[in-house]
């Protein structure tokens, strides 16, 4: 069979049920089955299987999918590993198999040997440090008050102060030069073969299938001709862009939350003291790719930097990251302590766990730093300052958020609740809020050019189209909480239809060519309105999407309300409900 054609057909003759249950034990209640989520910390079975559907789906976290998304989430593999995986389950022979094809294979068996090399790489590191010649590596970690537990759990190491010492050792072991250069931990130097790292204390990058694919070093000479950490360069297993330290361990803890700190050896000694989920950016400034890498899982970040001016610059950036994403950020602040390391030796481990029961909203966190910007004794420079404040509260576009941040800020900073608030209220009418929490005009037309029937068109219904296209991978969530019933005319409920099948945009056009003109011209007019904000901004692509299902569902509350006073009472109640609810989230 294709592989294109065993995907339904391996959806088809497996039981959801039986292949999740293989790494979830699940427990049948009603139509479905239930379990404890494997992707969240769940505490009540919030997991639900459904066997008809073929799917399965959080109440807590949200997570949702089909078995091929199961695999890729729990195993961490690829959508064709999935696939392939399950067809062996199925008995299902797939003959156009990429991973038979040659190209493929060789490569995939580079990979191995490259992941063999690093591994007998580390090893060596290993037991180097704790010979002779490794000594001034261990001292050095001991100075660091690592333990050798840890250091084995990190599988630390030492190159020696030696150009050719490893290469000797790989060469004995049998491996032959283009590979050893092709891992880039040896080179050639004045046409004589040596090792890229020496006099430097080695830390392996392990990837999350417990691969080791690189390292990171610290050289111990203390004027070094080198940077003081040096990396192992790209490779074909390494993208040093795409790494997290330590994402080894911490995407197995059952926390709900991962820590991200700056350097190794932050996360080396947040992990030695009993705290299983941080993770580090290796020096280098959080990217998007990583963010990837943390959204794996439904998990809060806690950003744990050091107290310098850089690492409040690093927690602003990487809370626009990670914000942008969805993702909830806190912050861990350890002043007075430069950084964890010495938080840690100085305050213990308890006050730690302390600062991790009861972290920072990033927001607050970033308000508090604002002060050292002004000197709020001077009436003027104290206006200039709450100003700012109010500023980046209106950039907070839930409202409950917004006010309890505000209640908080007032607190904190000790101002004037009635004077931010109504400061505030002023700023929020001055922007232009594209959506707000009105009731009326339900169905106010999108202006039109040509004489087609404006009855058909309604705006709410429209941006709910135009933005459930902006968020494919939500499609799942969005179909079960809004039902094609409560959309406005045949004309939203058809193109719905075409969203839950998976139609294009694009192609929506090839599939209506067979309809009367005016249908064509209405769904043309849907389709090519503009909304109006910034397509790349997914927080406010969703913040729209709630709002827009919110009137979705007030409007057909409404409809069903009967103008008794009883009724009215009700209506409103639900509508107190429905402007509190975030759908998606
Ligand atoms: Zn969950």
């Amino acid at each position: 069979m294709k592989f294109s054609d065993a995907i339904e057909e391996i959806k088809n003759r497996l039981s959801i049920v039986n292949v999740i249950s293989e790494y979830v034990k699940l427990e049948r209640k009603g139509s479905s089955y239930v379990g404890i989520c494997p992707f969240h910390a769940d505490k009540n079975p919030s997991f639900s299987v459904n066997e008809p559907r073929k799917m399965y789906k959080c109440f807590a976290c949200g997570k949702g999918g089909n078995i091929y998304t199961f695999l890729q989430e729990y195993l961490q593999i690829t959508f064709r590993e999935a696939v392939l995986m399950l067809a062996k389950k199925a008995n299902i022979e797939i003959e156009d198999d990429f991973s038979s094809n040659e190209s493929f294979k060789k490569n995939a068996e580079k990979k191995n040997k490259l992941y063999e090399l690093y591994r007998d790489a580390a090893n060596i590191y290993y037991k180097i440090l704790f010979s002779d010649i490794g000594k001034a590596g261990l001292n050095y970690l001991i100075s660091r008050k690592l333990t050798k537990e840890t250091i084995k759990k990190f599988g630390l190491g030492f190159a020696p102060n030696d150009f050719g010492y490893i290469y000797n050792l790989m060469k004995k072991k049998g491996y032959d030069d283009t590979l050893l250069f092709e891992s880039k931990l040896f080179r050639l130097y004045n046409g004589k073969p040596c090792d890229t790292f020496y006099n430097r204390v080695m830390f392996p990058l392990v990837d999350t299938y417990k691969h080791v694919i690189g390292f990171q070093s610290r050289t111990l000479d203390p004027k070094p001709k080198e940077r003081k950490y040096v990396n192992s360069d790209d490779s074909l297993i390494f993208h040093k862009k795409s790494f997290l330290y330590a994402m080894n361990l911490a995407y197995f803890s059952k926390e709900n939350y991962y820590i991200l700190c700056e350097g190794n050896m932050d996360a080396i000694t947040i992990h030695q003291a009993g705290f299983d989920s941080a993770v580090a950016t290796m020096g280098t400034a959080f990217n998007e790719q990583q963010m990837f890498l943390l959204k794996r899982k439904p998990k809060k970040v806690y950003l744990c930097q050091d107290t310098d001016e850089a690492g409040v610059k690093a927690i602003i950036s990487s809370d626009k990251i990670l914000k942008k994403s969805g993702i909830e950020t806190y912050v861990i602040d350890i002043k007075p302590s430069k950084d964890v390391d010495e938080y840690i030796n100085n305050y213990g481990v308890d006050s730690f766990k302390a600062k991790l029961n009861n972290p920072i909203p990033t927001f607050l966190f970033i308000i508090s730093t604002l002060k050292n910007k002004y000197n709020i004794s001077d009436p003027y420079e104290l206006e200039k300052y709450i100003n700012e404040i109010v500023d980046r509260l209106t950039e907070i576009s839930n409202t409950f958020v917004r006010d309890s941040y505000l209640k908080k800020i007032a607190l904190q900073e000790n101002l004037d609740l009635g004077i931010l608030h109504s400061l505030l209220e002023k700023k929020l009418k001055g922007n232009k809020v594209v959506y707000n929490n009105e009731t009326a005009n339900q169905n106010q037309n999108i202006s039109l050019n040509n004489n087609i029937n404006k009855s058909k068109i309604s705006k709410v219904d429209s941006d709910f189209i135009q933005l459930i296209y902006l968020l494919p991978e939500y499609k799942n969530h969005i179909l079960s909480i809004v039902s094609s019933d409560e959309l406005y005319d045949d004309i939203y409920k058809c193109l719905y239809k075409f969203y839950e099948n998976g139609v294009s945009m694009s192609s929506i056009y090839n599939k209506i060519i067979d309809r009367d003109e005016d249908e064509k011209q209405i769904i043309n007019t849907i389709l090519s309105y503009n909304l109006s904000f910034d397509e790349d901004d997914k927080q406010q692509i969703l913040n729209s999407l709630n709002q827009v299902i919110r009137k979705i569902k007030i409007r057909n509350a409404e409809n069903d309300t009967d103008g008794s006073i009883e009724s009215i009472y009700e209506l409103n109640k639900k509508i107190i409900d429905i402007n509190k609810t975030i759908y998606i989230k």
